[in-house]
């Protein structure tokens, strides 16, 4: 029987990818938003502002990648042109990240061949999905995927792994091959709005993420589904390398805000800013001073923010690296 097969995702050169959130509004509260209002804002950027941008990051030499995020992207109502107009700049992917609602009937303002959807989805029953999504989230987004799915849309699933969901992981795969689809994200939660501020823990232990994360991707691999999940923890052998400094990253918020790395993006130290049409490099303390310090941690904001994560020895050495969190491992047959 064929073993799937593990490839780490590097920085491909020339590539870029543009993480464009329109809004910061959404009709969820998730458990582990990690929407910040009051670092980016309340607003939703205007058709007009939308497309300027879209064309402020196009590049004809550079390949690039639009995801539109949110808040809830879907509830913006020129979200079907951003994504026309996305098409007709030549971004090389298009891709929606939504919760599922589908706001403005997107499905039929757009063609199936023009974006990727992307559905977030935090457990394979309501039972698990929706004391962390909402009530009822769990059928309404699974109705809209199989929508989506039967009109001949691409779509994949983002599942959020925290201490609320991580037991039910491994149920995942036969939920999406039953559903048909083709492509899984796992992503691991961070200290990052909500769940910063969290009383809860819902942080996992290096332990916890390798005994069940790539179990669970291998599960679904053998299904014939590709998934993809975050390194995490760098091999002794593995170079460390960090997106801030070696990728082209642009996190874009409404308020004007562009980081390069979404680690940073609680805090006021974004590298650029748009401004009158224009992306602007910022002074002062910004985030690329950070992506310049070589520890043996590995990313330094991590280590600023996520310390709990890394071990060491009785020596003071961590036991591992921790890789940049734009680094990803595809698993696959
Ligand atoms: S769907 Fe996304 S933006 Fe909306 S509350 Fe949930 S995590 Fe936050
Ligand atoms: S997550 Fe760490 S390694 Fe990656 S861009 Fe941010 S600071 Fe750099």
């Amino acid at each position: 029987m064929n073993q799937p097969k593990v490839k780490t995702l590097g920085f491909k050169a020339g590539e870029r990818n543009v993480f464009f959130h329109l809004l910061t509004a959404c009709n969820l509260s998730c458990h582990h938003c990690y929407i910040n209002p009051e670092q980016h804002g309340k607003s939703s950027v205007s058709r007009e502002t939308m497309l300027d941008w879209l064309k402020l990051f196009a590049d004809p030499d550079k390949k690039t990648n639009v995801i539109f995020l949110g808040g809830e992207p879907t509830m913006h109502p020129d979200l079907a042109l951003g994504i026309k107009t996305a098409r007709k700049l030549g971004y090389q992917s298009i891709t929606v990240d939504t919760n599922g609602y589908l706001f403005h009937d997107l499905l039929a303002n757009i063609s199936p061949g023009e974006a990727v959807i992307s559905f977030s989805l935090d457990g394979p029953d309501p039972d698990i999905n929706d004391p962390i999504r909402g009530q009822d989230v769990f059928r309404v987004c699974t109705d809209n995927l199989k929508r989506a799915i039967s009109l001949g849309f691409d779509v994949s699933v983002i599942y959020t792994v925290s201490r609320m969901n991580i037991d039910h992981l491994l149920r995942m795969a036969p939920l999406l091959k039953s559903l048909q689809v083709k492509r899984f994200f796992i992503q691991v939660i961070g200290i990052r709005g909500k769940s910063a501020s969290s009383e809860d823990n819902l942080q996992l232990t290096p332990g916890e993420w390798l005994s069940v994360i790539p179990q669970a991707a291998a599960d679904a691999a053998d299904m014939g589904i590709e998934v993809v999940y975050p390194k995490v923890f760098l091999d002794r052998d593995e170079t460390f390398s960090c997106g801030g400094k070696e990728a082209e990253n642009y996190f874009i918020f409404p308020n004007g805000r562009v980081y390069r790395c979404p680690l940073c993006e609680d805090f006021p130290i974004n590298a650029l800013r748009i401004e009158n049409n224009k992306l602007i490099k910022n002074e002062d303390l910004t985030e690329d001073r950070f992506f310049e310090l070589n520890i043996p941690e590995g990313c330094v904001m991590n280590k600023l923010l996520q310390p709990g994560n890394i071990d060491y020895d009785d020596h003071g050495n961590p036991l591992h690296r921790i890789s940049c969190c734009l680094i990803k491992q595809e698993m696959k047959k």
